[in-house]
């Protein structure tokens, strides 16, 4: 059976061709960062390479030199704009696995004590909240260390 291929109209990439709006928090030359339209918690949001592929095993391992390094700053900053207490990253690979989009993303979900984390990619958040909510987040990272 062959590699499932990348599909060059899945909604990230449309995001990144700019043909549909996404609420952005951060960009460089090769990472993008914009909010969970549905998040599991306050300032779900998530980060994606710009650079094609479908998920962690079939991507060009120098993918994650770049991405990481914003994983990292995106979760620092979302830690701090919502005063959090802890932040899960997660990431899914192929269907069965819970991924539903497939164009390599890490989510970036703060953490609450004491609130349990909603159910993935179920109800979506209203886009003035969402809006908000980048806002608070591109706030926190002229913080970051
Ligand atoms: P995954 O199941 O890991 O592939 O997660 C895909 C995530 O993308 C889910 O958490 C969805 O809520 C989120 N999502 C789907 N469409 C959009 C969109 N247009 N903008 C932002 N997030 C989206």
């Amino acid at each position: 059976m062959s590699a499932p291929q990348y599909e060059a109209d899945n909604i990230f990439a449309k995001i990144l061709r700019g043909e549909i709006p996404c609420h952005a928090i951060y960009e460089d030359e090769h990472t993008l960062s914009f909010m969970d339209i549905m998040p599991q918690s306050e300032g779900h949001c998530l980060v994606i390479p710009k650079v094609p592929s479908r998920n962690l095993l079939d991507a060009d391992p120098t993918t994650f030199m770049w991405l990481m390094p914003t994983v990292q700053k995106i979760a620092r900053a979302a830690k701090r704009a919502f005063h959090a207490h802890g932040v899960q990253i997660v990431q899914f690979n192929e269907a069965p696995a819970g991924q539903t989009v497939f164009h390599l993303h890490f989510h970036v979900i703060p953490v609450y004590e004491g609130t349990e984390l909603k159910l993935h990619a179920r109800e979506a958040q209203d886009g003035g909240h969402l809006a908000h909510n980048a806002e608070l987040i591109r706030e926190a990272l002229k913080f970051n260390s």
